[in-house]
C-alpha cells in the first residue's frame, strides 16, 4: 500500500490537516477555523468555496466534514497509514516524539497544566482523530521536546528551588519542531553532518523564539515557562520586568489583565498601536508613521540582542538562521537586526538579502562576514509526518 501521512494541528479555534505521499511531497491541506463560534468555517487547499460548519462546529465535526472532503475530491482515497499530531507541551516527560496509547494521552494531559489553552485542544484534535482512524498509528510531536537537551544552567530561573521542585516552573521552549528543521536543513545547506554542527535558529513568526544549538543540540532558547518569553513578537511583549506586575497593580490594573494585555496586545501591535503583521507595519514605516518604524527597530534590536546572548552557548558558530513568515520574507528586518551585529563580525550582502523570499533557502552573509547568514523556509508539517512516519515503521518492525 502507498504510504500517506496525515498532519494534524489543532488550535484553540482552528484545526489544520496536511497530507503528504510516502517521499514526504504534499499531496493536500485544509483548515477549519472560528470553531466553537457561531459562523465556524472549513476549506480544502485550492478550493474557492468555503464549507459553512454551522453554529459551535467542535475540532470532531471539523475533522469529520474535512475528510469527508478530502476524500469527495479523491485527496485521501484510503486511510493515511500513519498521523502525526502537533503537541504544544510535553513537560519534562517527552523528549522526543511519542506514539500515541493510553499512557501518553494520559501524560499529555498530565503536561495540560503548563498549557491550559493548548494542550486541551490538541488532546481533543487526538481523540478525534482516534475514532475516526481507529487502528492507524499515530504519533505526538512536541513543540518542547527539541529542547529537553537544555543544560541544567539554561533551562532554571533564578527562583526559589521549591517551585522548580514542586511546580516545574523552567524554561522549556517552543517552536521546537521548527528550530529542529533548521539544525537538519543547516547542515544539509552546510554539507556537515548534523551531528557537528552548531547555529543559531531565529523563528520570527506572529511568534519569534531564537535557540542556540550545539551539535545538532537545543542548548539554550528565548522562550520560557511559556510562549511568552524572550523576542518581542506581534502581539506578545516577550522580555519585561517581572515588577511590572506589582507597579500596574499601584495603578488598578490587576494581573490577569496585565497577563493578557502582555499577551494579545503587546509587542508589534503594542509599540505601533496598529497592526501586529510586519508587512503591514513595513508599508506604514514606509508611509512616514513613526510609532510603526519604532517598533520595527525595538523588534530587530532585541533580536540582536538575543543572537549575542545566543553566542555564550555555544564554542563555535556554523550559521545564523533566519526562519519563520518575517524572518524568510523580510529583508528588512534581516538587514536591520544584522546592522546591530557588526562587532560580532556578521555582515550581511544587500542584493542577496533582497533576493531571498518564500521558499528559497540560501545565504545572505557577505564575503568579509565573520559567520555564514542563511534564509531557510520552515516546514514543521514536514516535520510531524517524517516522525509519525519514522515512528509507526519502527513499530511496524517490532
Ligand atoms: P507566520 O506566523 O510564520 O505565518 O508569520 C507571520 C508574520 O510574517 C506576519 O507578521 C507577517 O506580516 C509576516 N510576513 C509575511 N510575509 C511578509 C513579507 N513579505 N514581509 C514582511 N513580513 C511578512
Amino acid at each position: 500500500m502507498e504510504e500517506t501521512l496525515l498532519v494534524v494541528n489543532c488550535g484553540s479555534s482552528s484545526l489544520k490537516l496536511a497530507l503528504f505521499d510516502g517521499q514526504q511531497r504534499k499531496l493536500a491541506s485544509a483548515l477549519a477555523e472560528r470553531l466553537n463560534q457561531s459562523d465556524a468555517f472549513a476549506r480544502i487547499e485550492g478550493d474557492k468555496q468555503a464549507i459553512h460548519l454551522g453554529p459551535d462546529a467542535s475540532h470532531e465535526r471539523a475533522l469529520e466534514v474535512l475528510v469527508a472532503a478530502l476524500r469527495e475530491r479523491n485527496l485521501m482515497a484510503s486511510d493515511p497509514t500513519a498521523i502525526g499530531h502537533r503537541v504544544v507541551h510535553g513537560g519534562e516527560t517527552f523528549r522526543e516524539a511519542a506514539l500515541i496509547d493510553d499512557d501518553v494521552l494520559s501524560a499529555i494531559d498530565e503536561c495540560a497544566g503548563l498549557a491550559p489553552l493548548h494542550n486541551p485542544v490538541n488532546l481533543a484534535g487526538i481523540r478525534a482523530t482516534l475514532e475516526q482512524f481507529p487502528g492507524v498509528p499515530q504519533a505526538a510531536v512536541f513543540d518542547t521536546a527539541f529542547h529537553q537537551t537544555l543544560p541544567e544552567h539554561a533551562y532554571l530561573y533564578a527562583v526559589p528551588g521549591k517551585w522548580y521542585r514542586e511546580w516545574g516552573v523552567r524554561r522549556y521552549g517552543f517552536h521546537g519542531t521548527s528550530h529542529s528543521f533548521m539544525a537538519t536543513e543547516a547542515a544539509r545547506i552546510l554539507d556537515r553532518p548534523p551531528e557537528q554542527t552548531s547555529i543559531i535558529s531565529a523563528h520570527l513568526g506572529n511568534g519569534c523564539s531564537i535557540t542556540a544549538i550545539r551539535d545538532g543540540c537545543s542548548v539554550d532558547t528565548s522562550m520560557g515557562l511559556t510562549p511568552l518569553e524572550g523576542l518581542a513578537m506581534g502581539t506578545r511583549s516577550g522580555d519585561v520586568d517581572p515588577g511590572l506586575f506589582d507597579f500596574l497593580r499601584s495603578k488598578g490594573i490587576e494581573a490577569e489583565e496585565v497577563h493578557r494585555s502582555l499577551n494579545q496586545q503587546s509587542g508589534l501591535l503594542g509599540l505601533s498601536e496598529k497592526t501586529n503583521d510586519m508587512r503591514t507595519l513595513c508599508e506604514s514605516a514606509d508611509q512616514g508613521h513613526a510609532p510603526s518604524r519604532t517598533a520595527i527597530e525595538v523588534f530587530c534590536f532585541r533580536l540582536a540582542r538575543y543572537v549575542g546572548a545566543m553566542m555564550a552557548s555555544l564554542d563555535r558558530l556554523d550559521a545564523l538562521v533566519f526562519t519563520g513568515g518575517i524572518g524568510e520574507n523580510s529583508a528588512r528586518v534581516r538587514e536591520r537586526t544584522i546592522a546591530h551585529l557588526q562587532l560580532l563580525g556578521f555582515h550581511l550582502d544587500a542584493n542577496r538579502n533582497d533576493s531571498h523570499g518564500k521558499s528559497s533557502s540560501g545565504h545572505i552573509e557577505s564575503a568579509n562576514s565573520r559567520f555564514p547568514v542563511l534564509v531557510i523556509p520552515t516546514n514543521e508539517e514536514l516535520v510531524i509526518a517524517r516522525e509519525a512516519s519514522r515512528l509507526a515503521s519502527a513499530r511496524n518492525k517490532t
